[in-house]
Parts: C-alpha cells; sequence; structure tokens
C-alpha cells in the first residue's frame, strides 16, 4: 500500500471503531472469487446485452438462450468460494462494528464467508422462482433437471458474467431445452432482479431503514453505475451520514464520499478487519 492509502485505511479504520457502519457491496468484491466485474477496471465490456424482464417473459427464443447461458455461467458461480474480502466484512460484522450488509451481487459470497442478515438488494442466482404460483427451488435441484432434459448439451462458455449469465453460439443455444415448474407447469426464472425491473419494496425499505440509522455508509466494489445502489449512497449524504468509499477506480458516488480508498480490496479489508478486531472503541 502507498502512503496515501495507507493514510485512508487508517481513518476509515477510526470510522469503523466507532461503530454504526453499514456495507453496500458490489462485484468489485467478488472478482477475486473468479467472479468478473464487467462493469469495473478488471473486467472486460460484456459482450452480449443483459436479459431484461420483458424480453425473458415475452420471447420464447431469447429466454431459451438465456437459460442456456445461465445454466453453463452456474458452474462457475456455483462453484465460488468467498474471498479474503468477503471474510473481513464476516470478521467485521461479528466484532459488532457493522450493523448491516447490503448487496448488489446475487452470488450468496457473504453468507458463505458468515456473515448473516444480508438484504440481496438484486437476489439470489441460488434460488429460483415460478413466475406463475411463487414456488422457490433450489438452483441444484433446477440445474439437475436441465442436465436431463439435455444430455447433448456440452457446449463451452467462452466468458462468464457477473449475473451468472455464460456466453455462447446462438446454434448452441437454441438446441437447449428448457424445463418448467413442477408445481403447476408456470415459467421458471432465477430470483434476481433483471435490467428493467425493480427491486422489490421491501428490500428497498429495509435498506433504507440500515443506511438511515448508520453512522458511515461503506461502499465495498461498485462503481454506483446504477441507481438501485447510488440512491443509498445519496439518502446517506442528505442525511449527513459519513460515506466512505472502497473500489478500484471512479465511482459515482465521488462527489457524496469523505473517502474514497482506490485500492484492492483484497488487501484493504483483511487489514481494516485485523485492526477492528479488538473491542469496539466509541
Ligand atoms: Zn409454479
Amino acid at each position: 500500500m502507498d502512503l496515501q492509502v495507507v493514510e485512508q485505511v487508517a481513518e476509515l479504520g477510526a470510522w469503523i471503531a466507532e461503530g454504526g457502519v453499514v456495507i453496500l457491496s458490489g462485484a468489485g468484491l467478488s472478482t477475486d472469487s473468479g467472479i468478473p466485474d464487467y462493469r469495473g477496471p478488471s473486467g472486460s465490456a460484456r459482450r452480449s446485452t443483459p436479459m431484461t424482464y420483458q424480453a425473458f417473459t415475452r420471447d420464447p427464443i431469447a429466454r431459451r438462450r438465456y437459460w442456456a447461458r445461465s445454466h453453463l455461467g452456474w458452474r462457475t458461480i456455483g462453484e465460488a468460494f468467498p474471498n479474503d474480502g468477503h471474510r473481513a466484512v464476516a470478521a467485521l460484522q461479528g466484532c459488532g462494528a457493522v450493523d448491516g450488509i447490503i448487496t448488489q451481487n446475487v452470488d450468496g459470497l457473504h453468507q458463505a464467508a458468515g456473515a448473516t442478515g444480508v438484504v440481496e438488494l438484486h437476489g439470489n442466482l441460488a434460488r429460483i422462482v415460478c413466475l406463475d404460483c411463487g414456488d422457490l427451488t433450489a438452483r441444484e435441484v433446477l440445474a439437475a433437471r436441465l442436465d436431463e432434459a439435455n444430455p447433448a448439451f456440452d457446449a463451452a462458455a467462452v466468458a462468464i458474467n457477473a449475473d451468472g449469465d455464460a456466453e455462447l453460439d446462438d446454434t448452441d443455444l437454441d438446441r437447449f431445452t428448457v424445463v418448467d415448474c413442477l408445481n403447476c407447469g408456470g415459467m421458471l426464472k432465477p430470483d434476481v432482479v433483471y435490467f428493467g425491473e425493480t427491486v422489490p419494496p421491501d428490500r428497498v425499505s429495509r435498506s433504507f431503514a440500515l443506511v438511515g440509522n448508520a453512522r458511515t455508509l461503506l461502499v465495498l466494489g461498485s462503481s454506483l453505475t446504477v441507481m438501485s445502489g447510488r440512491r443509498f449512497v445519496l439518502r446517506a449524504a442528505k442525511e449527513g451520514i459519513r460515506v466512505a468509499i472502497v473500489n478500484r477506480g471512479v465511482t459515482r458516488g465521488e462527489p457524496y464520499a469523505g473517502l474514497h480508498i482506490d485500492a484492492p480490496l483484497g488487501i484493504v479489508l483483511p487489514h481494516l478487519a485485523e485492526v477492528s478486531s479488538g473491542p469496539v472503541r466509541i
């Protein structure tokens, strides 16, 4: 760490020591787990357009292709392990410094590292929801059904995006067989928020409540490009709550942040967890 980063980390450590930290995490936290951040500086720009809710529900060809890509993408996301950053966040929560965790990630890695009470703004790829009856299925169960329905499907994914969407040739995609809800025959969808879809209101209100009671809002690995995350930074700034950002590269939260540490999360977070592991000083 260069001197400026060392000083910034020390200042953030002092903020964390006061307690009342609410974390807002994004894709940059999971890149060290092998899940690329297609918006961040380390991620290549994605080649395919993200699936929208409208296309998924109305266009059978788009849905078939999505499921084929998502089925392959799950092999990467489903096998990913939490990294030092996730473990540091769980440790900070364990020592009482963190009051809440809001994540834009759909990989479940905060919980896999031991964090609890995580608000998953955009859902979780490990769950599948029936759009007709609301039945929830574990992803593993659906993956087994898709494997069974597609014995010859062996296309190789050329790239995996952060939302578990692999990229494939259209000819491979069009041979894929989609399966329906076992309960009612309805349309199945990963339980994640698509582009063009709104975050369920209960998750938004829980997040605003956490932020409103925070002493510090700590943004980890998000460029705050989308409003679903940025609005919490705007709310914190409006209410005079301190904002700190740890992210590689520029973010759209810059004007509101008292601290922006442009350094790898895998180095900064374990250091913060280590210096914060003693009793919380008020
Ligand atoms: Zn159903």
